[in-house]
């Protein structure tokens, strides 16, 4: 699966929900299999449907550490469709983010320290999770790519955009094998 860059039409187009009958259809399920493969690929820890040109209600968040994020909490991933925030903390704290969809930047962004979501499993049953900390941070980057945003549309301050080397070279000690 190709990923969309920024500028892409599909990345400022709101998502459109699922339809729940349309959950357990083979072809929908092989498109959840492939959109998995794909952020594996990319070493990503989430992505949206919109990245791969597809306008559905869809995000994985699957936390590990890995090279583009060292100290990344471990998670198995989770598929997440339609999902809806029910609630969020009024406290934020701010970290330097990155996209697959921005290549090459990190943004410093100011999220929710947690967030608590309803949504749809991949096998169609209704759910609901509370999220904290960097695992909220993630959702909240994903669930700006089913609004038609990304990072970028946060920032004020040209501040609290970073090359992604330059990134590295400030925040992450050990050196990347
Ligand atoms: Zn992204």
């Amino acid at each position: 699966m190709k990923i969309a860059q920024v500028g892409e039409e599909v990345l400022k187009t709101p998502a459109l929900s699922v339809q729940e009958e349309l959950i357990t259809d083979p072809e929908f399920q092989t498109f959840l299999d492939n959109l998995l493969a794909c952020m594996l690929d990319a070493n990503g820890i989430g992505i949206a449907a919109p990245q791969v040109f597809d306008p559905r209600a869809v995000m994985i968040i699957a936390s590990r550490a890995n090279p583009r994020y060292p100290d990344a909490p471990d998670m198995q991933p989770e598929i997440l469709i339609n999902p809806k925030v029910t609630a969020h903390s009024d406290n934020t704290c701010w970290e330097w983010e990155g996209c697959l969809s921005v290549p090459g930047l990190r943004g410093n962004i100011e999220r929710a320290d947690w967030v608590e979501v309803d949504y749809l499993s991949r096998d169609g049953n209704p759910k609901f999770v509370r999220y904290e900390g960097f695992l909220a941070r993630i959702f909240l980057h994903e669930y700006d790519h089913l609004i038609g945003k990304t990072w970028l549309d946060h920032i004020t301050d040209s501040n609290h955009i970073m090359a992604n080397d330059v990134w590295m070279a400030k925040f992450v000690m050990q050196p990347q094998a």
